[in-house]
């Protein structure tokens, strides 16, 4: 019983599970400790609890908090399933709380998530971010690509995100255009997965709508993705809303006809063989949500991440 108790705060190594009760203590990502000391760390985990850029129903700020509590469910005991071991035995995570910006200057908000993330990556560490609107990973992607250079997007969604617009605003629909066109990412190295919404371009991305997840299963989706990708750096950025509302109805703008939560483990399971140097989750809003089944998508989704990045590392 020696290690119950408030691990977040006490844990004194980015390493290992505890046995912390699931339903008490501070509530960090798994458990993580809560540190601003970044040497030596793999994955730096954030929150981004930003929703300015939401278009439907907003809610999207209070993610990062309910993802961390039905994580805590998860951070309990051995490895998880069907892994069978422990992930954070080989990678170095912690929690290093929110982005911090300020709400009453929305203008400014942008430049201060790309700041965040400027000194986060900074250290040498990957980020593992979760939002707030899916908008905030624009200012990501223009920090990762001042490290990187353009990098391979694996995009998970229900929507494009691509809608053209002139001007660049601050709208959750239209990052990824804007994205594409200043290079940030590599759109015929790109694919989108799970798309039930229309828009006429394509701005190069390859896509893999939903019937086509639905028709061709799980397996030839990561067979696709990979090769796709092939050896390069990739960024994969999942929007919860790809589920199904009746698995994900935490969220800003469900749409039906959506990927299960099995469908979407099942093919980030099988995405071992790409570099991934990030990620993010984005649109969970709890006020929404039913049980908390769409936050515990969410973390398991982010876990399962972590365990293919522990899964490389130990060959
Ligand atoms: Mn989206
Ligand atoms: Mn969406």
């Amino acid at each position: 019983m020696s290690d119950h108790g408030e691990r977040a705060f006490t844990s004194r190594t980015p390493y290992g599970m505890g046995h912390e009760i699931t339903y008490a203590g501070a509530l960090s990502f798994m458990r993580r400790n809560y540190s601003r000391e970044l040497d030596g760390v793999d994955v730096v985990v954030s929150g981004v609890p930003f929703d300015t850029a939401t278009t439907n129903r907003p809610g999207a700020r209070l993610g990062p908090r309910a993802i961390r509590a039905a994580s805590s469910n998860l951070a309990w005991g051995g490895g998880p399933w069907p892994w069978g071991f422990d992930p954070f035995a080989t990678l170095a995570v912690v929690d290093y709380g929110d982005c911090p910006f300020d709400h009453g200057k929305p203008q400014g908000v942008p430049a201060q998530i790309e700041a965040h993330a400027g000194k986060l990556l900074a250290s040498g560490a990957t980020m593992l971010t979760m939002g707030g609107d899916h908008f905030i990973t624009y200012p990501l992607l223009r920090a990762y690509h001042a490290r990187y250079g353009p990098l391979s997007l694996v995009h998970f969604d229900a929507h494009s995100d691509t809608w053209r617009e002139d001007e660049a605003r601050i709208d959750h629909g239209t990052m990824f255009f804007h994205a594409a066109r200043e290079g940030l990412v590599d759109p015929q190295r790109s694919v989108q997965i799970g798309l039930r919404t229309y828009n006429e371009e394509t701005h190069g991305f390859n896509i893999l709508n939903a019937d086509w997840v639905h028709e061709n299963g799980p397996r030839a989706v990561g067979e696709r993705v990979t090769e796709i990708v092939g050896d390069r750096q990739a960024y994969l950025t999942i929007d919860i809303d790809c589920l199904d509302p009746c698995y994900a109805p935490g969220t800003g703008t469900p749409v039906c006809g959506g990927l299960s939560t099995w469908q979407a483990l099942s093919i980030v399971r099988g995405l071992g063989g790409i570099d991934f140097v990030g990620m993010d989750l984005v649109e969970v809003a709890p006020a929404y949500d039913v049980g908390e089944i769409t936050a515990l998508a969410g973390a398991t989704l982010m876990l399962d991440y972590l365990c293919l990045l522990a899964a490389r590392r130990q060959g």
